[in-house]
């Protein structure tokens, strides 16, 4: 089974749903209105889109949760407790040692 760490993906627009209308696909740039603008879309990682469907305007955000979420979630879990077992060994193996 291969690890997937990657929990957070960089949304593909040119499949995204449009928030409105639920059309994938629909979904044009819209290019921002001035500097105040660029900034905020640049703090909050969303971006001016538009739809071409049923005309919606507004901000869609960047990235979105992968749908394999679970299996990341599994991978994490793996890592952690592998490492926790390995703590335990540890711990054991310096228990068995005695002091002198
Ligand atoms: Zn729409």
């Amino acid at each position: 089974m291969a690890l997937n760490f990657k929990l957070i993906i960089l949304r593909d627009t040119t499949v995204t749903e449009c928030p409105n209308c639920k059309t994938p696909g629909a979904l044009d740039r819209r290019k921002s209105t001035g500097w105040p603008d660029r900034i905020i879309q640049k703090i909050t990682f969303r971006k001016n889109y538009h739809c071409n469907s049923c005309k919606w305007d507004g901000k869609v955000f960047n990235f979105r949760l992968t749908k394999k979420y679970k299996q990341v979630l599994l991978s994490y879990l793996i890592i952690t407790g592998s490492f926790l077992i390995l703590l335990i060994i540890l711990y054991l193996y310096l228990k068995s040692i005695k002091p002198r």
